[in-house]
Formats: structure tokens, C-alpha cells, sequence
């Protein structure tokens, strides 16, 4: 081959690897540099509130070849804890977040906004467990405070006391009672609403009783928290990379990890990929990647919500299967979410939001205050929760992969148990024996979930028969 015909193919093949490369960079990236990228926009009000749409999201990771000492898969809650942990505990190691669209695109900007100090669904599960997750979720609380007086942070964190709304029915009534057993055994103050008073507090006869307790619980913007703990993290020296996603984890020492575009080798994984893991091939059938709906109304003013009795701001949640959550917001929005949940067949997630959930919302919120027709609803949106089906997280390391840990199934109490769940992930790579790495959670086998049809003809059927 003549020489000039070689230099002229170097320089075409160089030439085109640079276009390309700014090519696909433009494409992730926007010119304009807004935070709105279609394929990761979500209606939430948390994250529109925050500001999340005006920020440019983080470039991803192109590298051919790339290592690290640990990499977590996943920036929600979990990840972000878990790398503001280590980061802490660690300064000398390198650690790299990746994360498959935005920080909190996932579940923790999606979320009702509770952030809750008693696990109901620990209830039925004993004691142990009900003060196991209590202290748990005390030391999520905890992180938030921190964070929030520490570094200034504002996540519009406010103490609020909770409401569960219990339906006529014998069985919920029963649960009731159990819930108060357990609030009275840890100190926390309670009452029991009757109907009559039930009725007087919520201004609505849907309801047949009430537990009303105030137990630390704070009422707060997941959207500004998840906003707020990526920059703590990243201050703290983690390298973040979003729009990369992993697609495959090879376990081994190291452990390889293949994205979109390119490999990484790491020490450690941390999965924080909670309802979408079994898309990486684990935990396929201990879990169920269910969807759940949340609308926010416009702001109320005094007068309206003095006519439906939400005047102290109480959060509040119903306890029949198929739950619903309150909250309102500093600018006395209401946002509620629940209701008609739905399992995927195949374990697929839509993106988009369920619209049929979404009405069914809406119908439900105007028929349990009708004083409120014509109140506009001005964001909606669908996340998909991780659900075991006893109700109860897990956080551990895989079996066969020492060195691949994992964190996820808080049901409906993500918000402080992923925190406090990143602490333990910090704790168990350290190899310490705490308070942490021995709590109940870790290594808890996963209840067996039969694989699909099964699973979402079983749940859906169930779901569409009790309403
Ligand atoms: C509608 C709804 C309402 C809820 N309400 C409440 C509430 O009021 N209170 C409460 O305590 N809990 C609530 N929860 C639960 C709580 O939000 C979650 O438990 C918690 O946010 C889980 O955090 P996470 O970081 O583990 O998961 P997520 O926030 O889901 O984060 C997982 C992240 O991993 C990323 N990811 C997934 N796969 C890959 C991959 N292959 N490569 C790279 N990245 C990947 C995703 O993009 C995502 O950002 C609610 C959940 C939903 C869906």
C-alpha cells in the first residue's frame, strides 16, 4: 500500500471516531443544555419544584476501559446514601456512580413524599421487626436532619403528625388495633378516632376510623432531597455519571460491568437499582416491580382547606389494601397517590404514566372531598415501587458474589429505609460488625414470587377483585 493512502485512511478513520463521538454527545446532550431530555422527562411535582428540568444532566461515562474500586449501579436514594457513606468512610478509594437516566429519575423523585418513622407493613410481622425497621427508619430521619443543618440543604423537611384512615371492615379495624399496640409499646403518642370524629377531622364520611400518632415522621421534597444529596455526594469526591446505563454485570474479581458504552472493572458493586435489578438478570422472582400513580392539585387556599379539615397538615394514609397517601405541600398542594397499582407482565416499565390510575385518582380524591370539584390537578406521574411480598426490605451481599452487595424492596417506606439502608451497605463493605451489619434486614431471603404470566395475572386479578 503506498504510504499516502495510509496516512489518508489514519486520518479518515480518526476524523470519523471524533464526529462520531461529538455526534453522540450532542444527541445525549442537548445544545441548549436544559435539563429536559424527553426520554427521562417525568410530570413530578417534587422534581419540577426542585428545579430538575432547568439543570443539565451529568454526561455519561464514555470510556473504551475504566476502573474503580467500587461502582454503584443506580442513583435514588439508595445509591446516593450509599456513596455519601463510603465517600465519607473511604476518601482514598475510588468510587463511581452510574446511573442509567438522572439521579432520581427513579422511585425517589416519584415518591409520595413521607418520609416515615413506623413501618406498618412490619406490623403484622411481630415486634422485632416493627422496632427493627422503627430504628431504622429513626436513623434515615436522622441523615436527613444532618444533612439539612449541616450543609444548609432544604428539602422543605417539616414534622408532621400521621393519619391512617381505616375503612369499615373487620380485618382493617384488626390492624388498627395492632398498629396501636405497637405505638403504645414504643411511647409514641396516639388516639383513636371513632366515626363520628373520624367524619368531624377529615370532613368526609368515607371512612369508618382513624388512628391519628405523631412519631417523627417528616413530611418533605424527595425531589430537592435527591437534588440536594447528588451534589453532597459529589462534593464528597464520587465521580456521578448519568445516561449510562449498565447492561450487564459480570461477577468475579474484578467484577465487570458492560454499559452502553464501554467496560468497567470494579472491586466492588453496589446495586441500588431497587424495582428495575431484575433487569440485570437478579432477583428475578423475589420482588414485584409494581406501578403506582401520584397526582398534585393546585394550591388551596385557608378557606378550602378549612372545609375539608386539613388545617394542621397531618399526612395521612388509608389502610385498605391498595392504599392511598397524603400529603400537602408548603404551598398547600395536596398530592396523593396509590390506589389501583399494577404489575407489568414480563417485568416490563413503562416509562410513562398509567393514565387509567391516574383518573381513578383523581374520581377518588373528588368523591372523598367534593368540596374540592373543580380544584385543578396540575402534575401526575407513575413510579415503579419494589415490593416484596411479606413487605419487608433486604440488604446483603449476593450469594456466590461476596462482593456484589445490593439494597432494595422497601415496599411504600423507601424514603428512610434506603438511607439508612446505604449506611449499612457502607458498613458491610468496611466488613464491620455493628449495630448495622447486623440488623434483621441483612442478607433476609426474599419471599419467592411465581414468574410471569403467574405473577401479574395473580396480583392484577386480586388487585381488580378486592377494588
Ligand atoms: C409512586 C411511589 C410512591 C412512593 N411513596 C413513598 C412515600 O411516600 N414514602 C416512602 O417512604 N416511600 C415511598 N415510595 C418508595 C420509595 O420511593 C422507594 O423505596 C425509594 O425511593 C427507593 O430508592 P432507590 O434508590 O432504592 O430506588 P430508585 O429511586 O428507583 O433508584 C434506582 C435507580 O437505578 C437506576 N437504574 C436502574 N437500572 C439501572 C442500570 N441498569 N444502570 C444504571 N442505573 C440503573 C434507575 O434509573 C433509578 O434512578 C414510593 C414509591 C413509588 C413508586
Amino acid at each position: 500500500m503506498r504510504r499516502s493512502a495510509f496516512w489518508f485512511g489514519v486520518g479518515v478513520g480518526a476524523a470519523s471516531t471524533l464526529g462520531a463521538q461529538w455526534l453522540f454527545r450532542r444527541t445525549l446532550q442537548p445544545s441548549s443544555c436544559s435539563g429536559y431530555h424527553p426520554e427521562f422527562y417525568v410530570n413530578s411535582y417534587w422534581l419540577d419544584s426542585a428545579g430538575y428540568y432547568q439543570s443539565c444532566p451529568n454526561p455519561p461515562l464514555v470510556a473504551r476501559r475504566y476502573e474503580a474500586d467500587i461502582v454503584i449501579v443506580g442513583g435514588g436514594l439508595t445509591g446516593l446514601s450509599a456513596a455519601w457513606h463510603l465517600a465519607h468512610r473511604f476518601p482514598e478509594k475510588s468510587i463511581v456512580l452510574l446511573e442509567a437516566a438522572r439521579c432520581g429519575w427513579g422511585a425517589s423523585g416519584r415518591n409520595g413524599g413521607q418520609a416515615l418513622a413506623t413501618n406498618l407493613h412490619a406490623i403484622d410481622h411481630g415486634l422485632d421487626w416493627s422496632f427493627e425497621t422503627r430504628e431504622l427508619m429513626l436513623e434515615g430521619l436522622a441523615l436527613i436532619r444532618h444533612w439539612s443543618e449541616r450543609y444548609r440543604l432544604d428539602f422543605d423537611a417539616c414534622e408532621r403528625a400521621y393519619l391512617v384512615l381505616v375503612p369499615e371492615n373487620r380485618s382493617e379495624m384488626a390492624f388498627a388495633e395492632r398498629t396501636a399496640e405497637f405505638l403504645e409499646q414504643a411511647g409514641i403518642p396516639y388516639r383513636f378516632l371513632d366515626r363520628e370524629a373520624t367524619c368531624k377531622r377529615i370532613r368526609s364520611p368515607l371512612y369508618a376510623a382513624a388512628l391519628w400518632y405523631r412519631d417523627g415522621s417528616i413530611g418533605l421534597n424527595p425531589g430537592k432531597l435527591v437534588v440536594g444529596l447528588k451534589q453532597l455526594v459529589e462534593a464528597s469526591g464520587v465521580s456521578i455519571y448519568e445516561q449510562t446505563r449498565v447492561v450487564h454485570i459480570e461477577s468475579g474479581d474484578p467484577i465487570r460491568l458492560e454499559t452502553d458504552f464501554g467496560e468497567i472493572r470494579a472491586g466492588t458493586v453496589i446495586l441500588a437499582t431497587n424495582a428495575y435489578t431484575h433487569k440485570l438478570g437478579f432477583f428475578t422472582n423475589r420482588y414485584l416491580p409494581v406501578l403506582n400513580s401520584v397526582i398534585a392539585t393546585g394550591p388551596l387556599s385557608r378557606q378550602q382547606l378549612e372545609e375539608i379539615g386539613w388545617v394542621e397538615g397531618e399526612m395521612i394514609v388509608t389502610s385498605e389494601l391498595g392504599t392511598r397517601y397524603f400529603q400537602l405541600t408548603p404551598s398547600n398542594r395536596i398530592i396523593v397517590g396509590g390506589g389501583g397499582s399494577v404489575v407489568c407482565y414480563n417485568g416490563l416499565l413503562p416509562n410513562g404514566p398509567d393514565r387509567q390510575a391516574i383518573r381513578r385518582l383523581e374520581e377518588y380524591l373528588f368523591s372523598l372531598w367534593p368540596q374540592l370539584r373543580g380544584v385543578p390537578v396540575t402534575h401526575a406521574w407513575t413510579g415503579v415501587a419494589c415490593i416484596a411480598t411479606d413487605g419487608l426490605p433486604s440488604v446483603g451481599r449476593l450469594p456466590g458474589a461476596g462482593n456484589i452487595l445490593y439494597a432494595l424492596a422497601y415496599t411504600g417506606e423507601g424514603v428512610t429505609l434506603s438511607l439508612a439502608a446505604g449506611k449499612i451497605l457502607a458498613g458491610l463493605y468496611a466488613g464491620e460488625d455493628s449495630r448495622w451489619t447486623r440488623s434483621l434486614v441483612v442478607n433476609r431471603k426474599l419471599p419467592y414470587v411465581p414468574p410471569d404470566p403467574l405473577r401479574s395475572i395473580g396480583f392484577n386479578l386480586v388487585r381488580w377483585w378486592l377494588g
